[in-house]
């Protein structure tokens, strides 16, 4: 049987259209959505289905997006620093490492009961339904897997919002992590974003219904933001974290340990050591034990002047500094080489004698460069050193055998985070014991976020019945 011209074209417009369709299917499976509506919605309907999930169908789907993290770390490692020109690709990958192995998952969601004689009551860790995660630039692919593991773990879907300078690397995580979700029988759209985030992107999933907490991972604009949006928001902000080392330091282990944490991802992280406060008595030593290591450069009077007006913008109306991005989180070679010194080969971290008002200690600059106060005594440096801190609650560090002294900078300073005689990165479970996270809530209290953090209590009580004795 012939067909006539018009049946045929009917049948390959019908089969055009359903192409279009899968295509169009496909397309939005990764997560990725054109608008942040869409995104929402269907997190939203995700998190319908995956309600019905038990804690070890979640376990499954966390088990494979550990896997992804690894499978895909150096690429996405070397993603995340192309794209935001800040940070290191070996630290970026060893910092999705750490997340891949050391982020809870479903284990930290304990029941708790009560029983009596009036009967049985249990208090357990619910979901909250849809959350908004707004990940910062400084760590874009680390804090999407990381918070991701979290939020399912605590049987929620998420929408991300990440910074527009590190979007594709953030994206490439959430590609990957849906992937394997996928592969191991899970839903479409657990995660979800945009295809181009934007400042109205982010506003706009603050401000929908179907968002039941939003989590701010930035700076003090951002968690500001989100503690007044109306709804149940955790807040991570800045930090500008002083490492204090009194007389009775090992100081050749306090040399190392500091550069490591202070050069850790070029300095990026909220956590790494941003001001060094140092008693009179081993000032001169930890310095020369600093530049044994022939990766430590001691930048002179003139050349921290001229690193200082490159780093820093100066509004001489105020009187105030704010840090120029272009050299966040960028090599000290590189910082170098822009002063006029060209023979920096293997420098990774420029120090300086500083006073403590300097904006080098004032300022949360995100690069390898370290300031070092000089001292009277330790009561000098642990005053200086709450100063330095701003109130921000974040991130301290002591180097010291003295346990009065430790314990008294740990109340004084008052922060999420206290490092004892190692690099600031042991805080977070990187040579140190304990969990991982890179949300780290000091502002609104959670601490080191985990599954608990991201989500409800909820009793249900039983009266008169279940007690067994
Ligand atoms: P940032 O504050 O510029 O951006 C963070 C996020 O907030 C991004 O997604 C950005 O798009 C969004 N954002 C910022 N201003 C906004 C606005 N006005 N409206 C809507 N969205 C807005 O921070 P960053 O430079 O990407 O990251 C560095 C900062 O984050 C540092 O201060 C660092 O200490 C902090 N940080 C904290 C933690 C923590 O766990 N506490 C972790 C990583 C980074």
């Amino acid at each position: 049987m012939e067909l006539q011209s018009n049946e045929l074209s009917l049948i390959i417009e019908k089969v055009l259209k359903e192409m279009n369709k899968k295509e169009l299917k496909e397309e939005v499976s990764d997560g990725v959505f054109d608008t942040m509506e869409e995104a929402i919605e269907a997190a939203y309907e995700a998190q319908k289905k995956f309600s019905s999930y038990t804690i070890e169908q979640r376990e499954k789907l966390i088990a494979a997006m550990r896997k992804a993290i690894i499978d895909n770390a150096m690429e996405i490692a070397n993603l995340c620093v192309n794209e935001s020109g800040m940070g290191r690709v070996d630290h970026k990958y060893l910092k999705l490492k750490l997340t891949a192995e050391k982020t809870p998952g479903t284990e930290v969601l304990q029941t708790t009961a009560f029983t009596g004689d009036k009967g049985l009551t249990l208090v357990e860790n619910g979901a909250f339904g849809v959350i908004g995660s707004i990940t910062p630039s400084t760590n874009p692919a680390a804090t999407v897997a990381c918070n991701g593991i979290g939020m399912l773990a605590g049987g929620n879907t998420a929408v991300f919002s990440p910074h527009p300078g590190a979007f594709r690397s953030s994206l490439a995580m959430l590609r990957a992590l849906n992937k394997a979700i996928k592969e191991a029988g899970g839903p479409d759209n657990l995660l979800t974003s945009v295809k181009k985030p934007s400042i109205e992107s982010t506003n706009s999933m603050m401000k929908n219904d179907k968002i039941r907490m939003v989590v701010a991972t930035g700076g003090p604009g951002i968690v500001k933001m989100v503690l007044s949006s109306g709804r149940k928001a955790i807040g991570a902000g800045a930090g500008n974290p002083p490492v204090v080392v009194d007389e009775t330091a090992d100081i050749k282990k306090a040399a190392r340990d500091i550069i490591a944490g202070c050069t850790f991802d070029n300095n990026l992280p909220c956590i790494a050591e941003k001001e060094a406060l140092v008693v009179e008595a081993v000032y001169e030593e930890l310095i020369k034990e600093m530049k044994n290591n022939r990766a430590v450069y001691e930048l002179n009077d003139e050349e921290a002047a001229k690193v200082a007006e490159l780093v820093l913008v100066h509004n001489k109306e105020k009187n105030t500094y704010s840090i120029n991005k272009a050299f966040v989180g960028k090599d000290a070679k590189y910082i170098l080489q822009n002063i006029g010194k060209n023979d920096a080969e293997g420098v990774e971290c420029l120090i300086y004698r500083a006073e403590n008002s300097h904006p080098f200690v004032q300022e949360e600059l995100m690069m390898p460069i370290l300031p070092i106060v000089k001292t009277k005594d330790f009561e000098e440096a642990l005053k200086l050193a709450v100063q330095d801190e701003h109130g921000n609650r974040h991130t301290a560090i002591m180097h010291s055998k003295n346990v009065d002294n430790l314990t008294k900078m740990a109340r004084a300073i008052d922060t999420t985070i206290f490092v004892k005689n190692a690099p600031s990165y042991a805080g977070i479970g990187f040579g140190g014991e304990g969990y991982t996270t890179f949300t780290i809530a000091g502002p609104t209290g959670e601490g080191l976020t985990n599954a608990v953090s991201f989500t409800r209590k909820r009793r249900c009580t039983m009266a008169e019945s279940f007690r067994i004795v």
